[in-house]
C-alpha cells in the first residue's frame, strides 16, 4: 500500500542528530539560534523565534500583538482545528470564514459579511496556494500568514508575522516544532522573552515554548535541502498533471495556484464534479493499493465544530465533499509515482 504521506529522514539527518546528542547539549541552544538565522537569511530581513509548535507560534503572535479576551480572530473554515485551539487558549473569539472555491484560501467577501470587525486574521496559504493578503488588510487588522503548508514558496513577507510548523507531515520536520518570523523586531523580542522562564531577575508569568537543539539540528539539515525538496515535489506534481486528462475532460479541476511558478506544492488536490465521483476515484485508488485522503472531512470544518449555521459556509461544505488529496512527498520512489500515474490514466 502506498501511504498518503511518509517522512523522509536521510542518513545525514541521522548524522546531525547523533552529532548534536554527542555534544551533550540537547535543550535549546546554538542549533536553535542557527535555525532562526537561516529564516532571517531566507527573508533577507527581520527576525525569527523558534518555538515548540505551529499552534504555539500562532498563540504567541496573537498574544504579543495585543489580541485580548473576547476579541474576534477570523480563521478560514476549511482548515485545521489548531487555529481554533490557538485562539481559544488566548480567550479570544475565533470566527470561521468561508473560503474561495478556486484556491481554498480565506474569502474577503465572506469576511466582510461574517466578521468585518475582526481584530486579527489568520490567513492560511492552503496546501501551498497563496491567500490574498492585500485584500484582507483593512482597518488596522492584524494579519498572520500561516505558512505551515507553504515553506519554500514565495509567501510570508506580507503580513504582521508569518508562522511555520515542523510537525512530521509538513514540508520539513523535526518531529514537532514551530517558528515565528516577523519584520517587527519588538514582536519577536516579546515572543522570545515569553518562550523561556529560567534565570530571570524579576518574575512575570511566562511559559515554556522552547524547541530542543536535537529538533533544530534535524530541521536545519532539512532546510538546507529545501531546493531539492521543492524540485522533487514539483516533479511529482507535473507527472500527475500529465496523467489526469481523463478527469479534467470530465469536469474535474485542480486547486488553483499549485501549478504556478514559484509555489511549493504541498498537497496534490483534485476537485471532483460531485461527491459520488470523488468517492469512486478514492476507492479505485484504494483497490490499487494507493492511499488518498479527504483533506478536510465535513465534521472537521471549523464552523461545524463551533455549531455555526452551515448556510454561511457553502464553499467549505462543497470542498469537503469534492476534494481528494493524492500522495505527494519526496519519499515517494520513481516507480511508485509512475505506478500512481498509470492508475490515474487508466479508465
Ligand atoms: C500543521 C498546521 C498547523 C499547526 O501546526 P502544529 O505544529 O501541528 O501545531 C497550523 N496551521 C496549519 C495550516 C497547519 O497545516
Amino acid at each position: 500500500m502506498i501511504a498518503h504521506n511518509r517522512v523522509l529522514i536521510t542518513e545525514s539527518d541521522i548524522e546531525v542528530s547523533s552529532k548534536t546528542l554527542s555534544t551533550g547539549w540537547v535543550a535549546q541552544g546554538n542549533c536553535v539560534s542557527f535555525l532562526e538565522q537561516s529564516f532571517n537569511e531566507m527573508f533577507n530581513d527581520g527576525d525569527s523565534c523558534a518555538v515548540s509548535s505551529g499552534t504555539a507560534a500562532i498563540y504567541l503572535v496573537l498574544k504579543m500583538l495585543g489580541v485580548n479576551h473576547g476579541e474576534k480572530v477570523s480563521v478560514p473554515s476549511f482548515s485545521c482545528s489548531a487555529l481554533l485551539n490557538a485562539v481559544n487558549l488566548l480567550g479570544a473569539n475565533p470566527i470561521p470564514i468561508d473560503v474561495k472555491e478556486d484556491d481554498f484560501t480565506i474569502c474577503a467577501g465572506s469576511l466582510n459579511k461574517l466578521a468585518p470587525d475582526s481584530k486579527a486574521i489568520i490567513a492560511v496559504h492552503c496546501f501551498g496556494a497563496s491567500a490574498d493578503i492585500s485584500s484582507l488588510k483593512k482597518n488596522n487588522r492584524i494579519i498572520i500568514e500561516d505558512c505551515c503548508q507553504s515553506l519554500g514558496g514565495p509567501q510570508g513577507n506580507d503580513g504582521d508575522a508569518s508562522i511555520y510548523s515542523f510537525y512530521a507531515t509538513k514540508i520539513i520536520t523535526g518531529g514537532q516544532g514551530g517558528l515565528v518570523w516577523s519584520s517587527n523586531q519588538k514582536l519577536i523580542d516579546k515572543i522570545r522573552d515569553y518562550r523561556e522562564f529560567d534565570c530571570r531577575e524579576k518574575y512575570i508569568p511566562r511559559f515554556n515554548f522552547q524547541m530542543t537543539d536535537i529538533q533544530a539540528a534535524i530541521i536545519s539539515n532539512q532546510f538546507d535541502r529545501l531546493n531539492k525538496i521543492r524540485k522533487r515535489r514539483r516533479e511529482i506534481r507535473d507527472q500527475y498533471i500529465s496523467s489526469i486528462n481523463n478527469y479534467l475532460y470530465q469536469g474535474w479541476k485542480l486547486q488553483k495556484g499549485l501549478d504556478e511558478e514559484g509555489l511549493l506544492p504541498y498537497r496534490f488536490i483534485m476537485i471532483a464534479p460531485d461527491k459520488k465521483e470523488r468517492d469512486i476515484l478514492k476507492s479505485k485508488l484504494f483497490k490499487n493499493d494507493i492511499t488518498s485522503i479527504v483533506p478536510i472531512e465535513k465534521y472537521e470544518l471549523l464552523h461545524r465544530y463551533l455549531g455555526l449555521p452551515i448556510e454561511n459556509y457553502p464553499v467549505s461544505e462543497k470542498l469537503s465533499d469534492t476534494c481528494l488529496s493524492l500522495p505527494l512527498y519526496p519519499a515517494l520512489k520513481n516507480d511508485e509515482v509512475n505506478y500512481i500515474c498509470k492508475v490515474l490514466s487508466s479508465v
